[in-house]
């Protein structure tokens, strides 16, 4: 190994940042309940989880921007006491161009050496995409590596790295890659509840004055965003208490003006904030990942909701 490689590896691509618990994580609690089962419990008990019930390579997470994914992947990492890797896999094509194999190679390597790890790749469908046009030979090479080095994972019984990728466009994914992502988890949009969590949750960090009905009214007024989507309407609608103090201010020197003057955000902050941020997620998308999910997921609740009503409750 390159120690140059190792030390960027160490330096760059290993996440330093807050763990994150599920808690963190607003609603999505069927996807907590599928990775506890399929991934964290065999990361915890290894000695548990042999033979059929080992752990997968390979988990895809998968489902419109800005929903999660990565939060959960660095979850699975804190649950499990694992060194968190996390890479995009755009960077490995543009940021590390004509070192992407040898750093992916690398990768692998350290993770193998300071497992239990969880190597977490983003828009990995950049880089396992069925499209061979452009610079065919070069991404060839990295997708071949990849592919290489993800089936070494796990060759002995008591390895425990677990590699996630995490995609918005799972229909570009070819064959081969989705054979070795053996388990595929869809992570949707957040449902009603999730919204009233994470916007309250959100609204916390600052003064307000949003009344609990309030909350219910903007909760229902933002079906179709996603998290990400509701972080920056909570943004936007932060900023309404400044751009009030500025206004009334009317030139006046805004660093004169002291935090204690910042009035608490209202209902009126979010009515504007609302004509500003939108849903990003369109429902023709939707509907894709929800065929996909249909015919490539793992885990299926519609499915195991009606086997249960089928079976009828327990004698
Ligand atoms: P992606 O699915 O694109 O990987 P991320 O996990 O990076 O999305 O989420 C982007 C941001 O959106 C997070 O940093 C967080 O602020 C917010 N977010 C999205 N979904 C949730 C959620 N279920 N709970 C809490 N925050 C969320």
């Amino acid at each position: 190994l390159e120690p140059r490689l190792v030390e960027m590896i160490a330096r760059e691509i290993v996440d330093h940042g807050q763990p994150v618990t599920w808690d963190d994580i607003a609603g999505l609690e069927f996807a907590k309940q599928c990775v506890n089962e399929a991934v964290i419990w065999p990361m915890q008990r290894p000695v548990i989880f042999t033979g059929l019930r080992r752990l997968p390579k390979g988990l895809l997470l998968f489902g419109p921007p800005g929903t999660g994914k990565t939060l959960i992947g660095k979850a699975i990492a804190t649950q499990s006491g694992a060194t968190f890797f996390s890479i995009s896999a755009s960077s490995l094509t543009s940021k590390w161009v004509g070192e992407a194999e040898k750093l992916v190679r690398t990768l692998f390597a350290v993770a193998s050496w300071r497992e239990p790890s969880v190597i977490f790749i983003d828009e990995i469908d950049s880089m396992l995409c069925q499209r061979t046009e452009g610079d065919a030979e070069a991404s060839r090479r990295i997708k071949t590596e990849f592919l290489v080095q993800l089936d070494g994972v796990g060759t002995r019984p008591e390895d425990r790295i677990l590699v996630i990728g995490a995609t918005n466009r799972p229909q570009e994914l070819d064959e081969a890659a989705r054979r070795r992502f053996v388990k595929r988890l869809y992570i949707p949009l957040p449902e009603p509840l999730a919204r009233r969590r994470l916007v309250s949750h959100l609204l916390s960090k600052n003064s307000s004055s949003v009344s609990d009905a309030e909350i219910d009214e903007i909760v229902a007024r933002t079906d179709g965003y996603s998290g990400a989507d509701l972080h920056s309407l909570c943004a936007e609608a932060a900023l309404g208490p400044v751009r009030d103090m500025a206004a009334s201010i009317k030139g006046a020197d805004l660093a004169s003006m002291s935090a204690a003057d910042v009035r608490p955000i209202r209902r009126s902050d979010f009515v504007s904030a609302l004509r500003h941020i939108r849903a990003s997620v369109a429902k023709r998308d939707l509907d894709a990942y929800e065929a996909w999910n249909g015919q490539f997921g793992s885990f299926n609740r519609a499915h195991e909701e009606q086997q249960g009503a089928e079976q009828g409750p327990p004698e």
